[in-house]
């Protein structure tokens, strides 16, 4: 449908015919059509609603180098009010107040779109290295015309890391037989500093990290990867099928680690009755109102630690979570006493795997992202965004031009417009070629009929 050549005669870009090139009617409309396609996949959203009475939510985000602090402007006042600014494009972040008309961005800020000025700085914003420009451990500013290596979001600290320095192929090596994990292996991603660095999110990730079976991938340095759900030991060569259709399979490869295998109806029925009150279980957890999956959490030791040195102590069928065991038997201990950063990749389907009876609930009540997809604001679609340039022009004439003087326009625009097709017609027809000199003749003959 995009005609890659038409795309050529874009003034904006490099190859624009120059005078002595030759192009045909059709040619011209071919690139009209191509650059309107174009324009609405780049920008198919509105921007005149800015986002910063939602609060703080998770939205495609921007940074704003040019005015004070570099400071978080949301999708619309990237474009509406900082436009001509340079901006860092953060893709989706969570929990941002767009910071456009705050005082955190100088004295006398202004939102163009809201008319806001000096509202009170977002205090919650956290503005980390990506506000400058700079990305992953490697601290290498990124440059999306230059950056060859493929990006990964870190699932907790939302950074950007190269694949090559989260020890990834890049995603077009991603069947080299030779690298232990690929792109496609896993959904998500932990970076090491969030592993290291964050008391809630080592707690989970010291339990299931590199135990068979569940899923939570550690990649060791002499390139073995603990924690596959599918038994890697298979021979099965169909790499496709690693996800969905191995249930069996990882049945039997989880069996003997864990109590509860995932068998793929045991698994939904134990989803469709935990589903519905998830989100307030999560929120409630530790409160005696709460209703694990099965009753026998709420019998007894309401207050146990989920760090507490006997599982057993529950319901073995309750709980479904990795063993505890002492902190240096955990896959992921040992790998950083053997001097290993290790990221955590989280493999599909990852949010099912986790225990979610309700002391484990206890572990994430700090992480929902981990339990739950998270809800991204998307600015609304442009209405306009179909529309042709052409019917663009005469709404905008049509709507803000005293009517007299529009209906005055739009004769002489479509009267200019036909006698341009009357003047192509032949071209297009016989196929023929149109030159500047077409072109200078068709806007001499029109200055001349101005002045008759
Ligand atoms: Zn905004
Ligand atoms: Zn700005
Ligand atoms: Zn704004
Ligand atoms: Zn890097
Ligand atoms: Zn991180
Ligand atoms: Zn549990």
């Amino acid at each position: 449908m995009l005609n890659r050549d038409a795309l050529l005669f874009s003034p904006t870009r490099d190859g624009v015919p120059s005078s002595d090139d030759h192009f045909t009617a059709d040619d011209l409309l071919g690139a009209q059509e191509a650059l309107e396609a174009e324009a609405r996949d780049t920008l198919p959203y509105r921007f005149d609603q800015c986002t910063y009475d939602l609060g703080y939510i998770k939205q495609p985000l921007f940074a704003c180098r040019t005015c004070l602090g570099d400071r978080a402007v949301c999708h619309a006042c990237s474009i509406s009010c900082h436009t001509s600014h340079e901006l860092v494009e953060l893709f989706n972040r969570r929990a941002y107040r767009c910071d456009c008309g705050t005082a955190a961005m100088g004295a006398g800020s202004c939102c163009s779109i809201s008319g806001r000025d000096d509202a009170e700085p977002n205090s919650l914003n956290r503005i980390d290295d990506n506000f400058r420009g700079i990305f992953c451990y490697c601290g290498r500013p990124y440059d999306p015309h230059t950056e060859t290596d493929d990006m990964l979001q870190c699932l907790v600290c939302e950074d950007w890391l190269h694949a090559a320095c989260v020890g990834l192929p890049h995603s077009d090596d991603d069947d080299d037989p030779t690298k232990p994990l690929c792109q496609d292996d896993f959904d998500q991603l932990v970076c090491w500093r969030c592993v290291q660095g964050s008391q809630d999110v080592r707690r989970v990730m010291t339990r299931y990290a590199g135990v068979e079976g569940t899923g939570v991938l550690l990649l060791a340095p002499e390139a073995t990867v603990f924690g596959r759900v599918r038994s890697s030991d298979t021979d099965d060569d169909d790499e496709g099928t690693v996800k969905g259709d191995d249930e069996g399979e990882a049945v039997e490869a989880s069996a003997e680690t864990t109590t509860e295998p995932q068998s793929e109806g045991k698994r939904k029925a134990a989803d469709d009755a935990a589903e519905e009150p998830a989100a307030k279980r999560v929120k409630a957890a530790g409160t005696a109102a709460t209703a694990g999956p099965s009753a026998s959490g709420a019998t007894e030791d309401g207050d146990a630690v989920p760090t507490g040195k006997a599982p057993d102590a529950q319901d073995p069928a309750s709980c479904r979570a990795p063993p505890v065991v002492p902190a240096d038997a955990s896959p992921l201990v040992k790998l950083e006493r053997g001097g290993a950063r290790p990221n955590v990749y989280l493999e599909e389907g990852f949010m099912d795997r986790w225990c979610r009876c309700r002391e484990c609930l206890g572990m994430f009540t700090k992480l929902p992202f981990l339990l739950e997809e998270e809800e991204v604001f998307e600015p609304p679609e442009d209405p306009d965004a179909h529309k042709s340039t052409f019917e663009l022009g005469m709404n905008h004439l049509l709507t803000r031009m005293p009517r007299i003087q529009a209906l005055d326009s739009v004769r002489a625009f479509t009267g200019l417009s036909d006698r341009l097709k009357a003047f192509f017609r032949p071209h297009a027809d016989s196929g023929t070629s149109i030159t500047k000199e077409h072109i200078q003749s068709f806007f001499e003959k029109e200055r001349e009929r101005e002045r008759d």
